[in-house]
This record gives structure tokens, C-alpha cells and sequence, in this order.
């Protein structure tokens, strides 16, 4: 009989998208099984929103608290993950702690890239974690109030934003960053016609995954907002509040751009921690190499989970959710005795707001925009938040977001 049992130790690394699915799966289940969720953050953080922040939402509305979204079976540790030592069976956290697993799974998640140009990393702004995102919010406040004693040439650079990378990132926050902005221009007195958004990038066109005609109807949204897009346009280097590009439609190189701010927002990897994962090997993508059922092929007792796993979509949030789902349902299985089946990976829909009240939708050839996408990304996010949080922090998050 299961109780009788001795109990087993999951250790969750991550309290991402893929941490909470496995974490939440094993913790409301009845199985002997003792779960801990190890996270360097006390929040979730929901990152398809966090350029929300950027622009007026408040933390609550892309953040909770683990506490609230985690089982109470689930002891959760706040910590940096350091090493694992497959061999002892031990994690080994920044406090100096050590905890002991019999399954362990990894969900790191992320990281910038700056692919090694010269001066991005420490020149340019970004708006991947909650602090990030809050301090650029302020910079854009301090420079609007700094603005009232320049002159209307410094004015005409310090209210000019580039933002680097033409992704979803970069497309979000291009479409709804410059209404924010006149809106604090006015409420300063500052000539609106002050504020403009370049957005750049190295590929021939915006969200180069998507099909060309859905690609086409992004660039015309976001040029009705106001965006002016530079595509083809390749960065070499960035100081000091210009950027330094090469136009590679007309071959001009070392041409100077300058902006009172850089937004980097054109590349990721994963967490750099995965690399040190003893024997661990790496895809052609740099992900995680695993086998069907996300395990370490070198070892079935180490899980990767989310963007670190090398499967087909990942990268994206709602494989992170498959991932934890089913790393979460397979422990069990294995607690269980109950026989596994590989790992299946699924395609998901691509919501994309550009705006106001407008949004894209793709999903494998079939596109659709406007007021309706944009709908339905609200209600995404929605069943999301609520799969994870009560309703009445939901509500309080969908009232918010409508307006
Ligand atoms: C700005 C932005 C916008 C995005 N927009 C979209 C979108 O619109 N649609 C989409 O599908 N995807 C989007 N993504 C991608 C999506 O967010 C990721 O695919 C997803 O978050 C991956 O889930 P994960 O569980 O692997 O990692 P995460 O959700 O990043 O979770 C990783 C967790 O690990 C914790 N952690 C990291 N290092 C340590 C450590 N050393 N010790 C302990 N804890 C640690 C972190 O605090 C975090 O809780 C976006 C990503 C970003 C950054």
C-alpha cells in the first residue's frame, strides 16, 4: 500500500511557470511525497505582462506571492540555488544550505543575452524582472521632469526612446509605451510631438516568427501609434545614450543614434546556473539535451523544466506550464508505480498586444487582429492567473487591465 511507503523528497528549483505546475500538481495530490519549492524570488512574476509595469499597472497586477499559489503541503524556501551533486543527491544553496532529494527538478528559467555587444549590457535599460521594469518606469518619470529646464534640442534627445528588438517584448512595449508617455507629457506641459519610439531590428521585419502578412499588419499598427521601425538594422555597440548600428538595406555602417533611453530588448538564453549541472549537455538551440520524459539523460532523477528544456516550443510560457503538468504528473506515476509515457509537445496560440485595444493572434497559419485578439489575451491571461490564484485576485487584476 502507498502509505506504507517511505516518503519521497522532490526538491523544485524555480517558482516560475513550470515550478508552480509541478510544485501545485504534487503538493494536492495524497501520494507520500514531501515537496519543496526553492525560489530566489518570494513572487511569481508573470513576464508576458511585465511591460504593463513600464507603463502605469501596479506589481500586484503581473505578480503574487508563491505563498498564496502554492499548496500548503508545499514548504517553500526562499534561496538562491547554487549546485546539484547528482552523486550525493544533494542541492546546495547560497545560505549554505543543503537539501537532499530523491527527485529533483530544475526550473530556472532565463536570463538576458546581450550576445557580447559592446557597452549594451551596462548602457541600456530593460524591463525583465519587476525591479527592472519599476526603475525604468521612475526613469522615465525623472527624465520628463528633468526635461522642464532643458532647452527644446535636449529636450528633442532625452524624450526620444530606442528600443532594440522587434520580438514580442520589444513590439509590446513599443505599442503601449508612447501613449504613456504623451499622457506624461501633457500632465508636465511638455509639447507632445517631443516623445518618439524607435524600434530596431536586425531582422527584415517585426515578430519575424509569424507569418509575413501578420508581420505586415504589426508594422502597421505599430506605425499608426506612432512608432517610426528600423528593420535590417543590425547593432554593433552602445555608449553613452547612443547606439551604434549598421543599416544593412543600404550596406551604411558605424551610423549614431541617439536616444535619452535604450531599451534592450532582442535576445534571452537560459539561466547560466543550468550549465553547471554536472555531464550536462547542450542542444543546438542551448537548451538542455533531455530525454522524452525531461529527465537528465545521464540521470532519470533530475528534471528540466520550462525554457531550460530542450524540447520543441520551449521558450514560451505555456510550454513552461506543459513542462511542470507533466513532470509533476510523472513523478506521481513513478511515486505511484504506474508506468510513464513520453513527454508530447504542444503548439501553443501567439497573442500579441500592440496598443490599445488591439492585438494579433497566430496560431500555426491562421491569423486574426484587432479588438478581439486583444480580448482574448486579457481572458489568457485571466484563466492563467486564476488556475493559480482565488477569484477575487483575479477580478481585482481583470478590473485593472480593461481600463
Ligand atoms: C519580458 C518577457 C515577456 C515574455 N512574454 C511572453 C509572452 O507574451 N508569451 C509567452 O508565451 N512567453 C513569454 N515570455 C517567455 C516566458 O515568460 C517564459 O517562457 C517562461 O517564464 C518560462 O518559464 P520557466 O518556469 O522556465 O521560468 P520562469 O518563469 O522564468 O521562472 C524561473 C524561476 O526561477 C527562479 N530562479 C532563477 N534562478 C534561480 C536560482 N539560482 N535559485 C532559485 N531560484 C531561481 C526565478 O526567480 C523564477 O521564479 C516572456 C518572457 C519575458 C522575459
Amino acid at each position: 500500500m502507498i502509505s506504507d511507503q517511505k516518503r519521497t523528497k522532490v526538491v523544485i528549483i524555480g517558482g516560475g511557470f513550470a515550478g508552480i505546475e509541478a510544485a501545485r500538481f504534487l503538493g494536492k495530490n495524497s501520494l507520500p511525497v514531501d515537496v519543496t519549492l526553492v525560489s530566489n524570488s518570494p513572487c511569481f512574476q508573470y513576464y508576458p505582462s511585465l511591460y504593463r509595469l513600464v507603463v502605469g499597472a501596479s506589481v500586484n497586477q503581473v505578480s503574487i506571492p508563491l505563498s498564496k499559489t502554492l499548496p500548503k503541503k508545499v514548504q517553500l524556501i526562499i534561496d538562491t540555488y547554487t549546485a546539484i551533486d547528482p552523486a550525493r543527491k544533494v542541492i546546495s544553496l547560497q545560505s549554505g544550505k543543503e537539501i537532499s532529494y530523491d527527485y529533483a527538478v530544475l526550473t530556472l528559467g532565463s536570463e538576458p543575452n546581450y550576445f557580447g555587444i559592446n557597452g549594451m549590457e551596462t548602457q541600456s535599460k530593460s524591463f525583465l524582472s519587476i525591479d527592472k521594469a519599476l526603475a525604468l518606469k521612475q526613469h522615465f518619470s525623472d527624465l520628463l521632469e528633468k526635461s522642464k529646464t532643458l532647452s527644446a534640442e535636449e529636450i528633442k534627445i532625452q524624450l526620444h526612446t530606442i528600443i532594440v528588438g522587434a520580438g514580442p517584448s520589444g513590439v509590446e512595449l513599443a505599442g503601449a509605451l508612447r501613449p504613456y508617455l504623451v499622457e506624461l507629457a501633457k500632465k508636465n506641459a511638455i509639447d507632445e510631438t517631443f516623445i518618439t519610439v524607435d524600434l530596431l531590428d536586425s531582422s527584415p521585419r517585426v515578430l519575424a516568427t509569424i507569418p509575413e502578412h501578420a508581420s505586415a499588419l504589426v508594422a502597421d499598427q505599430l506605425q499608426k501609434n506612432g512608432i517610426t521601425i528600423y528593420t535590417n538594422y543590425g547593432v554593433n555597440a552602445c555608449e553613452d545614450n547612443c547606439v551604434i548600428v549598421t543599416d544593412k538595406n543600404t550596406n551604411t555602417e558605424n551610423i549614431h543614434m541617439k536616444a535619452g533611453t535604450i531599451i534592450w530588448t532582442a535576445g534571452t538564453k537560459i539561466n547560466s546556473a543550468f550549465a553547471n549541472i554536472p555531464r550536462v549537455v547542450m542542444t543546438d538551440k542551448k537548451r538542455v539535451q533531455v530525454s522524452p520524459t525531461l529527465t537528465l539523460p545521464t540521470d532519470d532523477s533530475i528534471y528540466i523544466a520550462g525554457d531550460g528544456a530542450g524540447t520543441q516550443f520551449s521558450g514560451l510560457a505555456q510550454t513552461a506550464v506543459d513542462h511542470g503538468q507533466y513532470v509533476g504528473k510523472t513523478i506521481a506515476q513513478r511515486i505511484a508505480g504506474i508506468p510513464t509515457s513520453p513527454f508530447e509537445p504542444k503548439q501553443g496560440v501567439f497573442v500579441i498586444p500592440v496598443g490599445r485595444k488591439w492585438a494579433i493572434l497566430n496560431f500555426k497559419d491562421f491569423v486574426m487582429s484587432g479588438f478581439t485578439p486583444w480580448i482574448m489575451r486579457i481572458m489568457v491571461d485571466a484563466r492563467y492567473f486564476l488556475s493559480i490564484a482565488s477569484l477575487g485576485t483575479v477580478l481585482g487584476m481583470l478590473r485593472k487591465s480593461t481600463k
